[in-house]
């Protein structure tokens, strides 16, 4: 059930001024929780974004800006990452966010108190937003099944699962970093086309995904499967996730267990972490399925999830190589896919998930999977934009790509847009590609 309330009215403005900027990834209407901290000594803390400043939750329950469950939840947040937080449930976070958002919008009355709760995000250094114990990546874009499947089976594409069920793997939390996050060019292993023999060195085929990040909120018993009606109740929020892909690596060392070393060099997430309830307004009708799609088996459909099981996230992938950011050039845009079109929405990746009983733990990040659309402008990833280094880029300023080379930076954003409502942001998601060590 997606319910409206008064945190998502469209009149409220924030005396935090910048919130109100037309553009402004974080208005009142948002309200993203990260992790922050101000200079090298000083330990890292919770806090919510809103418009170009941070407030400070442990410095707001200081000054008893906080009551009943949103207090508990404010005390939740007296820790380094967000896992207590997100163990209470949504019932507390939501209680949380409304009470910020009481305090920081222009009816609030006397602001003075709060506004010393607010610190300059130019300032501050943000953290990952959890310690991420499992980390799982999807497969649930049927445009990037299709199209990463006609490149090593040309004549059957889609394998006959991937309408049965949201395909995954489970990954290495390890390497999951924070946004800002140097991309050190692995080495592996891999056979260059043509030879018969492997080779070891750095990757030639680095390539980004862009994907949504999915964290979970309250988790579930060992043994207990979440049914898809209650899924979004253990779901925090979403960021921008990018999982850097060796291609060449990945593909001769998946035969026949799937992705090993060639995602687990790192994987950056974006440090604002948006609720499930500030994306209240900006839900979907799942994905049509197809005409000759498989019934859905019980455990993966319920009339909410076909009615608004899916998110309308308007996300952008750009890269500004080295030469481009000397010359001045911007970040040219790449990649325009839509998080609405995914096959699979996120309750059916939470539910087939615990199917089997597999807990779930607070914090715990699950990878959409490549986000691409039918379109040539709204494939996530280089392996489909060049299918495979066969078709280059064009950059402005005359350079080509067809993988990433050294000294490029990937930025990913997001928006969520619709009207009637202030459009929210997802802020950004930047690595920078450094070579290999030697
Ligand atoms: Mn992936």
């Amino acid at each position: 059930m997606i319910e409206l309330n008064e945190t998502h009215d469209p009149a409220l403005r924030s005396w935090v001024t910048s919130a109100n900027l037309p553009g402004c990834d974080f208005p009142i209407q948002n309200l993203p929780f990260g992790v922050f901290s101000l200079g090298n000594e000083d330990k890292p803390r919770i806090g919510v974004a809103i418009g170009d400043r941070i407030f400070d939750i442990a410095a707001a329950r200081f000054r008893n800006l906080f009551q009943g469950l949103a207090l508990e939840a404010a005390m939740a947040c007296e820790q380094d990452a967000l896992n207590d937080l997100m163990n209470l449930g949504r019932e507390h976070a939501g209680a949380l966010r409304l009470a910020l958002s009481r305090l920081l919008r222009t009816e609030a009355g006397d602001a003075s108190v709060a506004a010393e709760c607010l610190v300059p995000m130019a300032d501050a250094t943000m953290h990952l937003p959890a310690r991420i114990a499992n980390y799982t990546d999807f497969y649930t874009s049927i445009h990037h099944a299709t199209n990463a499947g006609k490149m090593v089976r040309p004549e059957n594409p889609l394998l006959s699962n991937f309408r049965s069920l949201p395909v995954a793997y489970h990954g290495r939390a390890s390497t999951i970093s924070v946004s800002g996050t140097p991309c050190i060019r692995p080495h592996g292993q891999s056979l260059p086309s043509g030879a018969t023999e492997a080779v070891y060195g750095p990757t030639r085929k680095l390539d980004y995904e862009l994907e949504v990040g999915i964290f979970i909120g309250r988790g579930n018993a060992l043994g207990r499967p979440i049914p898809i009606g209650q899924a979004e109740q253990h779901v925090f929020g979403l960021c921008l996730f990018n999982d850097w892909s060796a291609r060449d690596v990945q593909r001769w060392e998946s035969q026949p267990l799937g992705p090993f070393l060639g995602k687990s060099f790192l994987s950056s997430v974006s440090p604002w972490v948006v609720t499930m309830d500030a994306l209240a307004p900006f839900r979907s009708a799942a994905a049509d399925r197809g005409v000759d799609a498989p019934m859905l088996l019980p455990n993966l459909d319920c009339p909410a999830n076909r009615v608004s099981g899916a998110v309308d996230i308007a996300l952008e992938a750009r890269i500004q190589t080295a030469r481009m950011r000397e010359e001045g050039i911007a970040a040219h845009p790449v990649s325009h896919p839509n998080f609405v079109d995914q096959y699979w929405t996120i309750a059916q990746m939470v539910a087939h998930h615990t199917e089997n009983g597999c807990r779930l733990m607070p914090g715990d990040l699950l990878g959409s999977g490549t986000v691409s659309g039918r379109r040539a402008d709204q494939l996530g990833c280089l392996l489909e934009l060049t299918r495979d280094a066969s078709r280059p880029l064009e950059l402005p300023g005359g350079e080509q790509r067809t993988y990433l080379e050294d000294g490029d930076d990937i930025i990913f954003r997001a928006h969520c847009r619709r009207d009637g409502f202030v459009a929210i942001g997802f802020g950004e998601c930047v690595g920078r590609v450094v070579p290999a060590l030697t």
